[in-house]
């Protein structure tokens, strides 16, 4: 429970706690209940678990929320259609969330670094959810529309890394 992103949620929650203070309860118990999916295994660290799919026994070593449940969502073969379904619509609400916090930031000129982090979790989540080729982050026209949001996406390495450290450690 007391993951990285766990913590970074939290702090994104203290920064636009000022317009909501109600979305924080939105973060902690998705977060504790997609184990409720997994088998926990021993810690691994920074507050990682090794992570087994409860439906088609696949094995993260170092289990991440969000690839949990974009597993559940999208990639796993085993899982009953309302499952995947239910996480579909919470990796939705999720992203909901982050948006609407977001909106704090209009008149900033660079994004923090906590918000940031967020982005890039997302990013991963959209590439991954839609299928998108890691290299279409190099795509001038993509580059162009992250620009105009004053977003900084990360590179195509970066971001086909964090899914094999994800996925394969
Ligand atoms: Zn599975």
């Amino acid at each position: 429970m007391t993951s990285l992103e766990n913590e970074s949620l939290d702090d994104a929650s203290a920064i636009s706690s000022t317009c909501s203070t109600k979305r924080q309860k939105n973060c902690g118990p998705n977060f504790d209940e997609i184990w409720s999916f997994y088998i926990k295994g021993p810690g691994r660290g920074n507050g990682h678990y090794k992570a087994s799919c409860h439906y088609c026994s696949s094995i993260w070593e170092r289990g991440k929320p969000q690839v949990m449940k974009a597993h559940l969502a999208n990639h796993c073969k085993n899982c009953p259609e309302n499952i995947s379904d239910y996480w579909r619509r919470k990796l939705i609400e999720e992203a909901d969330t982050i948006r609407s916090r977001t909106i704090d930031l209009q008149n900033v000129d660079c994004i923090p670094s906590e918000i940031k982090c967020q982005l890039d979790q997302s990013l991963l989540k959209a590439w991954v959810m839609a299928g998108i080729p890691f290299n279409v982050i190099k795509n001038p026209f993509i580059k162009d529309l992250f620009k105009k949001l004053k977003y900084d996406p990360p590179s195509r390495s970066t971001l086909s890394g964090w899914l094999l450290d994800a996925e394969v450690a």
